[in-house]
Order: structure tokens, then sequence, then C-alpha cells
């Protein structure tokens, strides 16, 4: 794919506007509408869909005239078959076409960052560095999703919070941005309406793992929000989308790639998804997690992912002269507190009763946990044999999760908020055979064979000499003149 390819330079069609402009001839030269069958046979045959196949697809996606079942057939031929990088580019300006461009006061147009991430097991990075960078200075007007296949959802983790609304008009964002610096909002009727659709039938259809979806998905949320910068992180191993680092590195340049054919700066982290990141996974214990990195304390490798990806943001964004300076800054947003009062801001201002707002960001870990939502039970598991804790795989372990509740397998499906599970130790940690490795918050019945034996399988020791985990972090894929 050429990252150098320049796709609708023309002026964007007025928001809602699913039609294209009519000056696609370069395109496609046809100017009569395929049916949406031709559609499909002409991707599932392997063959290129023009601009206006592309829009026309999303036109019929939003105006309800596509079929669930054609809807999940193109899905399938767009999973099978790909897209180059000027059908992705379509594809993402149609989706983030489909509802309204945010707007924004002149004064803040160099302000405004954002991150996204691929979907990870444990990953509630979000949820700090939102908040982080509006302590930074920065306006953070984040477009968040659901839990995707095994990974978890940023919505549903804040929705765990009493009261929390992730439905919020483009009005109401800019004045969360006032109020907060940082909001954390779900694609609605307004926002990017064609991605929620698309999302939720990915969720279902086992399409989720598509290059030119998981791109258009993503930027098409990032394109209107009108972005001065935005990092991805591109997860890679064995619980990520792509286990394999070169297809997450393909994915993190078609990202670079499609962002800057459509004029937004972004740069893509590749970091590692082979064990969860922290010790929580499950969604009210997320944020209980999320709380404790802006406590200033918290996992290690959480800190370090959000440090790094913030101070990667900063300087992106002009905000830091390197990196590192970056990351320092976010890291004393973590200490100081002032990460914790905009999250604090931001709670309250999203629907949250500030009194319990106040209660969630002052109260100890234990005077949080009786605030959030709770599992009926515990279960602990215990260490097989003596051994150095070489991984703890995150897959085996999110699937289990995911049966006990804590995912859905249906769009829409509620879930249960307080299921998850805690490791209860580190990699590189010596660990004693009985010492209790994984305490599991569930409310059915007692774990099942099937299920003790995957999380036991989970857990993966050696006879190696006690080690400092490493950091998430591998690399970082720039835009072209960074
Ligand atoms: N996040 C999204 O918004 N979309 C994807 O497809 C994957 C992660």
């Amino acid at each position: 794919m050429a990252a150098s390819m320049t796709v609708g330079t023309g002026a964007p069609p007025a928001p809602g506007d699913l039609s294209g402009d009519g000056s696609q001839g370069l395109l496609d030269p046809s100017p009569e509408p395929k049916q949406l069958p031709e559609l499909i046979r002409i991707k599932r045959d392997g063959g290129r869909l023009s601009e206006a196949d592309i829009r026309g697809f999303v036109a019929a996606v939003v105006n309800g005239s596509a079929q669930g079942a054609q809807i999940g057939a193109m899905l399938m031929a767009i999973r099978l078959q790909g897209m180059d990088l000027e059908e992705t580019s379509v594809l993402t300006q149609a989706l983030a076409q489909s509802g309204q461009q945010l707007e924004w006061p002149e004064a803040w147009h160099q302000q405004l960052v954002d991150k996204h991430s691929t979907g990870g097991v444990g990953d509630k990075v979000s949820l700090v560095l939102a908040p982080a960078l509006a302590a930074c200075g920065c306006k953070v007007p984040m477009i968040s999703g659901r839990g995707l296949g095994h990974t978890g959802g940023t919505l549903d983790k804040l929705e765990s919070i009493p009261g929390f609304n992730v439905t919020q008009s483009p009005e109401q964002m800019q004045a969360l941005l006032e109020q907060a610096g940082c909001c954390i909002v779900g694609q609605s009727e307004q926002l990017v309406p064609a991605d929620g659709i698309l999302y939720a039938a990915r969720d279902v259809t086992a399409t989720v793992d598509s290059l030119p979806l998981i791109t258009a998905s993503i930027l098409s949320k990032k394109l209107v929000e009108g972005l001065s910068a935005l990092v991805i992180d591109v997860k890679f191993g064995g619980a990520a989308v792509f286990p394999n680092q070169e297809q997450a590195r393909e994915l993190a340049r078609t990202l670079v790639g499609v962002g800057a054919s459509l004029g937004l700066r972004v740069a893509a982290a590749l970091t590692a998804m082979d064990k969860p990141l922290g010790r929580c996974v499950g969604n009210a214990l997320e944020v209980e997690e999320a709380l404790l990195c802006m406590d200033g304390a918290g996992p290690p490798d959480l800190r370090d992912l959000v440090t790094t990806l913030g101070g990667a943001l900063l300087w992106l964004s002009g905000h830091a002269g390197t990196q590192a300076q970056g990351a320092a800054r976010v890291a004393a947003a973590l200490d100081d507190g002032s990460a914790l009062g905009r999250f604090e801001r931001m709670l309250a201002a999203q629907g949250v009763d500030p009194g319990l707002a106040r209660a969630l960001c002052s109260g100890s870990p234990a005077e949080r946990r009786q605030l959030l939502p709770r599992a009926q039970e515990q279960e602990e598991l215990l260490a097989p044999a003596d051994g150095t804790v070489e991984l703890v795989r995150a897959l085996p372990l999110a699937l289990v999760l995911h049966e006990l509740g804590a995912g859905r397998s249906r769009a829409g499906e509620p879930l249960r908020l307080g299921v998850g599970a805690e490791l209860l130790v580190d990699v590189g940690q010596r660990l004693r055979r009985g010492t209790p490795w994984l305490r599991v918050h569930r409310d059915g019945p007692a774990l099942s064979g099937p299920q003790r034996r995957a999380l036991q399988e989970a857990l993966v020791l050696s006879d190696r000499a006690p080690f400092a985990p490493p950091s998430p972090f591998a690399e970082l894929v720039l835009p072209p003149q960074q």
C-alpha cells in the first residue's frame, strides 16, 4: 500500500451527506448506483469498490435499507478480500460523514488530542490518559467503543460507575470539554452512526480482525473529533486481534497512512498484549485499578503505558519538546492528583452524582469497592507447582470471564459489571506451590472443570531466576514528516 496516496481532497460533503459530491469520476465513471447484492459480489470476488460503491453501502447501512444479512455478507467479503488504502480511506470518510462533524472554538485547535486502542485485556489506559492529558492542558473529546470480541470496551468500564452517561450530544461534549477538559462518549445517532451499526455487526459475525474494518472504525470516530494529533495503541501478542507483530505493524502503518491521507496526524505504538495489562480484568475492577493509577500508584506496566502513550501524544501535538518530557508531564499529573481531579470533574459532568464522584476519587481502595458493582462470589486459584511466573496468558482468562458475563455474545446484551479477575502475582515473581495466584469474581455457580483448567493453563511457570517484567511498549510508527 502506498502511504502517500491522497483521497477525497475536495471539500468534504456536508455532515450527513452520504451521497458523495458527484466528482467521483476518477474512481467510478458509472453514475448508476449499484444494488447491494452487486456490491457484495464485487468484493466477494476480490474486486475493488469505487468511492460511489462504498458510499452507497454506508448510506444503505445508515438509512436501514441494507438487511442484516447483507451487512454481514459485505463485512465478511471485506474481511476475506481486504481493501486497498484508497478504499479504506473512502470507507473511513463515509463512516465519519454518516453523522455530525464536531466543531470547536478556534482557540482549542492545537489542544485537541486523543488516544485509541485496537483492543486488549485489562486495558484501562483511556480511563487514565484522557484526564491526565486534560490536566496537561489538552482537550480530549474521546469517542470510544464497547467490548469487541474477547477485548474489553472503555464505555462498558465507565458504565460500571452508577450514573455515568456515555450518550452526549456535540453541544454537551463542548460543555464537558469546557468543564473537565476531557469527555469519553460513545458513538450515537449523531456521532458516526454507521460505525455503531458495523461495530455491533462485526462483533457477532467473526469480522473483528480485519485490517481495513479496524482502520475505518477507529479513524472515522477520530476524524469527526477535529484533532490536532492522535496516538493509537496497536496491540500484538496472544490476546491481541492480530497476534503477530508483523501484522500489527502493517495495521499500524495503515492507520498512520490512512490518517495522513485524510489530514489527521496519527502515530501508532506497537505494544505487547500477551498478559493482561495491570492486575485487574473486568469492568468495575478495571475502574478501581484506573483510580489507583491516578493516585500515582497501581501496577507499573499500566503506568508505563499511560506515560509512554501520553508522552508521544504531547510531543506529537507540540505540547512537549521530546517524548520523554511529555511522559514526565503525564507522570506528574498522576502523582500530583491533577489527573484524578479531572476524572472527578468528568464523572460529575457526565451524570455521576457529584458526591459519588468525590467519594470514588478520594476514597481508599476498600471504600471504592463498596461504591462500584460487585460480583456475588470470589474464588481463588492456587499455583500448581513452585516456579517463576513466566506469563499469565490473557486470552484464556478473557474467554472465561466473557463466559461468566464480563463480555457480551449478542449485540446489546447487558453485562455483569462486577465480574472479573484479579491477578495476585506479577510476571517475573517466584511462586510457591499452593499460593493463590488468581481471584475470580463471579455471580453464577462455581467455575466449571473446563473453566478452571483453562485458567490454570493460563499460568505459565518456569525454572528461571526471578526477573523484572518487561515494558509492554515495543515501537512507535510515526506519520510522514515527523
Ligand atoms: N476500536 C474500534 O473503535 N474499532 C475497532 O475495530 C477496534 C478497536
